[in-house]
């Protein structure tokens, strides 16, 4: 406890500066000070540990939201955080905020699950620390191993007692009047998933900076993203309205009644790390009779950090996490997932464990196919089913380098050593297009490699604006030239001094040939 209070010095009376919700900052030295906290963690700990863990954030609900009322009855909660080595006063912050801000009538625990923390500060002193100051009401799991973040927040949901259950990272920060519009629409029909709004509070400063409405999407390497609320409800014109038909979930705030989870299947317990389970609950509420939706009147802040302190390449487990939700859930369409992350659809080599039980549930709740979702809840996602090869794009002469989509600003396709991530994803399709870059979700971000018949450099231009369908029009086929329909020039590289010793150029043929990493199978599951 000594330990605790010398290095929070704020904990007992501290008034701590930040208080309602001001900008702290640091003096030159002190930043100088924080920097080691600030890489370890991807936030400025040094900053949290000098501001109150009470202090208040400015209301950033639409006026609206301030005329509603809500019913007194609701059921209770049990708000679950899990953590692995976050800063001690950033937990104890979420747990504070926790506790001023959800009515104490509607508060049945605060859970938090401990993902094999290394540091002793969240040891015993944190257990000391809450057990003095909320008497009863904090019970703590430890995992003792390194669960990852999916069965870190099911450990939690499994000693939870709350009619209904919150899932929070332990870097939140909650705001008045935030638990009643929640509670609301679960009590009116158990099957939805409800989401807070999120703001973000700064890494850097711990400011607070309001986030637009928004809806929770991804791309298909299943990143997570805010979109734009569906058309129905900007139609609507009610800001207080709930933003319905959300695809997914970012995943770090999410409310959902006890006993419909367990019944829905938990998150994925057979996913590690990171990644990939917030869309695949929301893929699996939709298709199996519930919803999920974000709620403007209901706002959540959370540190949106700047580097994971867990692990160094995250994605190397979400790749292997989005697999699993392409095989149980996506039909013929995982085929965008395998696209998305250049990975073949054949002997891959990639582990994704085994998924029979995930796909056993599927069957048991008799949940409907891919397709009704992508048409009813997601119709803005792009669908790439045209596609005949992708991948990253070799030429025969220096094979060592790939197509690659260079500087966005300079439109134009390039060289560079091979490395197969997504400025280097080409896509050839049975229309003869071939487009270079990372696939968007809803964006224009892939674009086509186009010959403008002026330039003798290939152009890269989104696709829908360019007119002249030749242009963007290539005769190719594996191993072979690539030939531009309007031009008939070909794609091919020179010799140069700069860029790795080639350019790429469009020039008369001379029968330099063309590979595509990889092939789209025949082999999709036909459901
Ligand atoms: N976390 C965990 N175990 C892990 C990785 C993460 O318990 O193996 C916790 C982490 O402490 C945080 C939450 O999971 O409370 C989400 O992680 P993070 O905030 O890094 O993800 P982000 O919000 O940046 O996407
Ligand atoms: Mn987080």
């Amino acid at each position: 406890m000594l330990g605790l209070s010398k290095s929070l010095g704020l904990i007992e009376g501290f008034g701590g500066r930040g208080k309602g919700g001001l900008p702290a900052t640091l003096s030159p030295l002190e930043d100088i000070d924080a920097k080691p906290l600030r890489d370890k963690y991807g936030y400025n700990a040094y900053l949290s540990d000098r501001i109150s863990l009470d202090r208040s954030l400015p209301d950033h609900r639409p006026s609206q939201c301030k005329t509603l009322n809500y019913p007194r009855d609701l059921p209770q909660i049990s708000l679950i955080f899990i953590f692995v080595d976050e800063a001690l006063s950033v937990i104890l912050r979420s747990v504070h905020s926790a506790v001023n801000y959800t009515p104490a009538h509607l508060l049945k625990e605060i859970i938090l699950v401990d993902d094999n923390s290394e540091d002793e500060q969240l040891k015993a002193p944190l257990e000391e620390y809450v057990n003095k100051r909320y008497p009863g009401l904090v019970k703590i799991v430890r995992n003792q191993k390194r669960e990852g973040l999916i069965r870190a927040r099911n450990e939690g949901w499994k000693v939870a007692t709350g009619e209904v259950t919150g899932f929070f990272d332990a870097h939140v920060e909650f705001t008045p009047y935030w638990t009643e519009p929640v509670l609301a629409r679960i009590k009116d029909d158990r099957r939805r998933i409800v989401l807070p709004s999120i703001d973000n509070i700064k890494h850097d400063t711990f400011e607070l900076e309001r986030y637009e409405n928004s809806g929770h999407g991804y791309n298909w390497e299943l990143w997570c993203m805010y979109i734009s609320p569906p058309k129905q409800w900007w139609d609507e014109g009610d800001m207080t309205a709930p933003i319905r038909h959300v695809p997914a979930m970012i995943g770090c705030s999410f409310v959902v009644n006890r006993d419909y989870f367990g019944e829905l299947g938990l998150l994925d317990s057979g996913m590690d790390v990171y990644g990939g389970e917030n869309i695949e609950l929301g893929i699996r509420v939709w298709l199996c009779g519930g919803s999920m939706e974000v709620l403007p009147c209901s706002r959540v802040a959370h540190i949106a950090r700047v580097k994971k302190p867990y692990h160094n390449n995250i994605a190397f487990h979400t790749r292997r996490n989005a697999l699993r939700v392409a095989e149980v859930w996506m039909d013929k369409y995982k085929s965008n997932v395998y696209l998305a992350w250049n990975i073949p659809m054949e002997n891959h080599g990639i582990d994704f464990g085994d998924i029979s039980e995930r796909v056993a549930l599927r069957e048991r709740l008799q949940c409907k196919r891919f397709e009704w979702y992508l048409d009813n809840v997601y119709p803005e996602m792009r669908r790439h089913s045209n596609t005949v090869f992708y991948g990253e794009m070799r030429n025969s002469k220096a094979s060592h380098l790939c197509m690659d989509q260079g500087l966005k600003e300079n439109h134009t396709a390039t060289l560079h050593p091979c490395h197969g991530w997504g400025p280097q994803l080409g896509r050839y399709t049975k229309e003869g297009q071939l487009f270079l870059g990372p696939l968007g979700s809803t964006g224009d971000d892939t674009r086509c490699v186009v010959d403008d018949q002026t330039s003798n450099v290939p152009q890269l231009l989104n696709c829908d604006k360019v007119t002249n369908l030749k242009q963007k029009t290539w005769n190719f086929s594996q191993n072979s030239s690539m030939i531009n329909q309007a031009s008939g020039r070909c794609l091919e590289l020179v010799p140069s001094k700069v860029n790795f010793g080639h350019q790429l150029v469009l020039q008369s043929c001379t029968g330099q040939r063309w590979t595509i990493k990889n092939t789209m199978g025949q082999t999709m599951s036909s459901r």
